[in-house]
């Protein structure tokens, strides 16, 4: 590979790195929306009406998955950071198929920023 190739590589990683910072909101996990019923026996809910959808993130701590509440009003802007979420996993995968590259071609870490 040609050292105007590794550079090219060396700026694109330079660019995700760059948009990765701009990610401020990002939610690493998955939505979820639940419906219920309650405690209230003659509820409408027991007739099949369920109370909902009330929104979650199942994210991952130690290894176990737990379930976020989202209050319905930070809907939306959760809804966002999870995009930014899996945005920030894509970024990650690129630099890592860069990095790779770099490591083969010898330019890992060696090169100045
Ligand atoms: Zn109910």
């Amino acid at each position: 590979m040609s050292n105007a190739n590794v550079k090219k590589m060396i700026e694109e990683r330079k660019k995700l790195l760059l948009e990765l910072s701009t990610l401020d909101q990002l939610l690493h996990g998955s939505w979820l929306e639940r419906y219920s019923t309650c405690s209230r026996k003659k509820c409408k809910c027991h007739r099949g009406e369920l109370h909902g959808p009330r929104y979650y993130l199942v994210v991952n701590k130690n290894g176990r998955q737990k379930q976020k509440y989202i209050p319905v009003e930070r809907k939306e802007a959760a809804r966002a950071g999870v995009k930014q979420g899996e945005r920030m996993l894509e970024i990650v995968e690129a630099i890592t198929q860069i990095n790779l590259q770099l490591i083969k071609e010898g330019a890992y870490d060696n090169e100045t920023k």
